[in-house]
């Protein structure tokens, strides 16, 4: 089970993507979108979309393409975005705060009922709505809420042992946008994000790209 979550992994990652052509399409009042038109929107090969679209479970028609409506319903459901699951965040910062206020995460289902923090200066002053709270305390009041979701946003040195203290409260799903590989139980998953891969592929296209004029590529 868990071999197949990994390999559907690409696929997943390229669904919110295809949701947001869907929406569009829907928007504009079609009741049907093919994999195709979803392909030419996001330079990907037909096959591809089709093929990451049957993980939803979703078939489409001969020629007419997939219900849209349908299509977005299965694609949120599948993504769990059509539940909410209450979350919790560590390290009430630059990032932290961002993300605390990122209306986009709500709407895919992920609510924020706490922060923590270490300076005496945000504990009590509540981001974006959200209540901000010391760390000294933060295993109880995690257990308290029943949170299971956490994302870690505090320092780099900070992060294994925030991580320690969020395992032993019963967290067991971390989104971990700091650089550390944590350490962390089998039975917890752990997420890492990084914006600078995002960078490292783009800086490449580019140099890819700048080779490619050099040497009189079509
Ligand atoms: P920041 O200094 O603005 O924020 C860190 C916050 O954590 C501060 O509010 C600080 O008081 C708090 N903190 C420190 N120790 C803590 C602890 N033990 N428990 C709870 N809170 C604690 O830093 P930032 O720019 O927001 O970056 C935060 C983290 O995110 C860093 O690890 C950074 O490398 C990472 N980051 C990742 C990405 C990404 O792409 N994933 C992008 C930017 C930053």
């Amino acid at each position: 089970m868990i071999r197949r979550k990994i390999s559907a992994a690409p696929s997943v990652r390229r669904l919110p993507s295809y949701l947001h052509v869907i929406k569009q399409v829907d928007t504009e009042g079609s009741e049907y979108i093919s994999g195709t038109v979803i392909a030419g929107e996001l330079n990907l090969e037909p096959i591809q979309v089709r093929k990451d679209l049957a993980i939803t479970g979703i078939i489409g028609k001969p020629k007419k393409g997939y219900p849209a409506k349908a299509l977005i319903t299965a694609i949120e459901h599948f993504l769990g975005w059509d539940e909410i699951q209450d979350a919790i965040l560590v390290g009430v910062g630059n990032l932290g705060s961002a993300l605390m206020g990122y209306p986009e995460l709500r709407s895919h289902g992920l609510r924020m009922v706490a922060a923590f923090d270490i300076n005496p200066e945000k504990i009590g002053n509540p981001v974006h709505g959200v209540p901000v709270y010391s760390v000294d305390g933060m295993g109880s009041t995690i257990q308290d809420l029943a949170v299971k979701l956490a994302l870690l946003t505090v320092p780099n040195t900070e992060a294994q042992r925030s991580a320690d203290i969020l395992v032993g409260a019963g967290i067991t799903a971390i989104w971990n946008f700091t650089k550390v590989k944590l350490k962390v139980p089998d039975e917890v998953i752990v997420e890492k994000e990084d914006i600078s891969s995002g960078y490292a592929i783009l800086r490449v296209m580019q140099q890819t790209k700048k080779n490619e004029k050099n040497h009189g590529a079509p």
